[in-house]
């Protein structure tokens, strides 16, 4: 077989993968009527992916007319992918089948830490989300990691202001480990990408998912796909300006639009609501969503949120004319009361054309979002991988 009919042939087997995986139970001949491939050539594909425990075949489907055809059905326990959200005082690790479907879990509430002491925590979930994954063919397949700052295309992270790291190189450091393929993405974009397969955004083409966390990013998927920009730096959004002559931003700005309307922003006035100060150690946004119901200082904390959630929406849909908002990551358990001062504000200052057809919701994935994407790339990439030649 030449070079090219190598690539055609893999291209082909991908698609025929693609379409069990998406669509099964479906018979050899729908996959050939869909793909515009023969019978004969499907078959022989199909028996190449049953071999690689891809798929396998389940008792007769509907007749049309002639003998009940076998269908095909995408083996999901083939394998199984990591999810790592990265947070700025969590860690979430999720174990995924090949279909994203969560099989175990573990996390970890941590303040922010050297690089050092990060990542060994992040070792010891990923080492027990691997020793206790289900036996299967390939084992586990991939690890994927969202991470809250700016990542080149190497999967270094450059910059974390929230973290306070800058230049690290998290992809290498997690090969050496695990010598398992490791994907490192921006974790907005994780979480955008998690939503648009699994979430709220499944029906939509433009959708733009909102971290809102200790820090505040974006994730675009536009035309279907997501958005990174030339050298993958989108959706750094928690630093455009919402007050001029603002607070002081750890980025060397000033007024930041994740100093007003982010869970650290929430933190801060809630310390000094209570003790005067802007401790924060203390603190957590459980504990304030627990206590916001019947005290009226702390659920106008969470409305003032919502408030500045909505300004900078406002400016983001006035750029983007998306089909749907979705706000992600851990404020969004505040939602009862963000929600309609949030919508007020779009209602108020946002362009009449852009509302009309939007959609606004809270994730739907709560805080698996970016887990769930990063798992989800990690299969991708498998499945893609050199197991189709
Ligand atoms: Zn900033």
């Amino acid at each position: 077989m030449s070079w090219n009919q190598q690539i055609v042939k893999v291209n082909n087997k991908s698609l025929v993968l693609q379409t069990i995986k998406n669509q099964g139970p479906i018979s050899r001949a729908d996959i050939a009527q869909q793909l515009g491939l023969t019978k004969g050539t499907v078959s022989s594909l199909v028996n190449e992916l049953i071999e690689a425990k891809l798929c396998y075949e389940t008792g007769p489907g509907e007749s049309s007319g002639g003998r009940r055809p076998v269908l095909l059905v995408f083996n999901k326990a083939a394998g199984y992918s990591i999810g790592i959200d990265l947070g700025v005082n969590y860690i979430l690790g999720v174990l995924t089948d090949l279909d994203g479907n969560i099989i175990n879990e573990k996390k970890l509430n941590v303040n922010v830490e050297t690089y050092d002491q990060t990542l060994s925590y992040m070792k010891n979930i990923i080492y027990f989300l691997i020793s206790n994954a289900p036996e299967s063919h390939y084992g586990i397949i991939g690890i994927g990691i969202g991470v809250p700052g700016i990542v080149n295309k190497e999967g270094d992270i450059l910059l974390a202001p929230n973290l306070g790291w800058k230049q690290i190189p998290l992809k290498s450091d997690l090969e050496e480990e695990f010598q398992l393929p490791i994907i490192i993405e921006n974790e907005a974009n994780a979480g955008a990408y998690g939503e648009k397969c699994f979430g709220a955004g499944k029906d939509f083409e433009d959708l733009i998912y909102i971290s809102a966390g200790i820090g505040i990013g974006v994730g675009f998927i536009l035309n279907n796909e997501l958005y990174r920009g030339a050298q993958g730096f989108s959706g750094e959004m928690g630093h455009m300006i919402i007050e001029i002559n603002g607070k002081e931003c750890k980025c060397g700005s000033k007024g930041c639009w994740e100093l007003y309307a982010s869970e650290k922003a929430l933190l801060e006035d809630a310390a000094s609501l209570s003790t005067g100060d802007t401790d924060v150690n203390h603190l957590e946004l459980e504990y304030l969503i627990e206590n916001a119901e019947g005290n009226e200082k702390l659920s106008s904390l969470f409305e003032q949120t919502g408030y500045y959630l909505g300004v900078g929406i406002n400016n983001i849909i006035n750029t983007f004319n998306p089909e749907q908002i979705i706000i992600g990551n851990r404020l969004a358990m505040g939602k009862e009361w963000m929600e309609a001062p949030l919508k007020q504000v779009i209602e108020d200052y946002t362009l009449k054309q852009h509302q009309r057809e939007l959609q606004i919701t809270f994730a739907k994935l709560s805080i698996y979002s970016a887990a769930l994407g990063v798992s989800s790339y990690a299969t991708e990439n498998f499945l893609k991988s050199d197991i189709l030649n």
